[in-house]
């Protein structure tokens, strides 16, 4: 669940401190409106008690959405400055959110560092818009009959290739092969051209003989 903190709140107009209540950690999963908040550079978004004027907390947070394999620790854009420090931190307080979540983070989970409202916007919207696209790879899949092989997420973000790859068993109960898993995608996009991702990695598998296929999801 995500957990709220306190700050002592500075308006940038030099109005009196006020104290506020931000998020410090947010699970994309299980708060999908503060995801969306997230991807749409709003959260953390304080009124000044005096002036009304809006500005953002100036305290990091951290972004946890395991379905997706995504850890950010997300500080102040006037943070980026001394980047080296704020790895640092990221890299000790990773070491105490894995022992607090215990079993419940993935253990293969990379932390990200990430500063101002942009890239984390960025990447939450990418992934948005790579799970739609899985989505309709899905339906398509079904309608062909098509097995379906899913990839790692944060793997595949790291690639660039799409979390969900379709197969063509050749006898049933066939395991996924290179071989099967061209032949699934080569009947894929004979059904629907506009799935470009997909095309992107048939291009990269037929390139190359030994290209192996992506971990599974576990
Ligand atoms: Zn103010």
């Amino acid at each position: 669940m995500s957990i709220k903190g306190v700050i002592e709140a500075r308006c940038p107009k030099g109005c009196e401190a006020f104290e506020a209540e931000i998020w410090s950690f947010i699970h994309g999963d299980k708060s999908p409106e503060l995801r969306e908040a997230v991807a749409a550079k709003e959260c953390n978004l304080l009124v000044c008690p005096e002036c009304q004027g809006l500005f953002f907390a100036e305290a990091p947070y951290i972004y946890f959405e395991p379905a997706a394999d995504i850890l950010a620790f997300v500080f102040p854009e006037s943070f980026r400055a001394e980047e080296e420090r704020w790895r640092r931190k990221m890299a000790e307080d990773f070491i105490s959110l894995k022992k607090a979540l215990g079993g419940k983070m993935p253990l293969d989970t990379e932390p990200e560092l990430f500063f101002g409202l942009d890239d984390i916007a960025a990447l939450l919207n990418a992934e948005a818009y790579r799970a739609e696209e899985v989505e309709v790879m899905e339906a398509v899949a079904a309608e062909l009959g098509l097995c379906l092989y899913r990839v790692r997420r944060g793997f595949a973000r790291r690639l660039g290739i799409p979390a969900s790859l379709p197969y063509a068993p050749a006898r049933k109960g066939e395991v996924v092969t290179r071989a099967n898993m061209i032949a699934g995608l080569q009947k894929l996009l004979a059904a629907n051209d506009r799935l470009t991702a997909y095309q992107s990695y048939l291009d990269g598998l037929r390139a190359s003989a030994e290209q192996a296929l992506p971990p599974a999801r576990v």
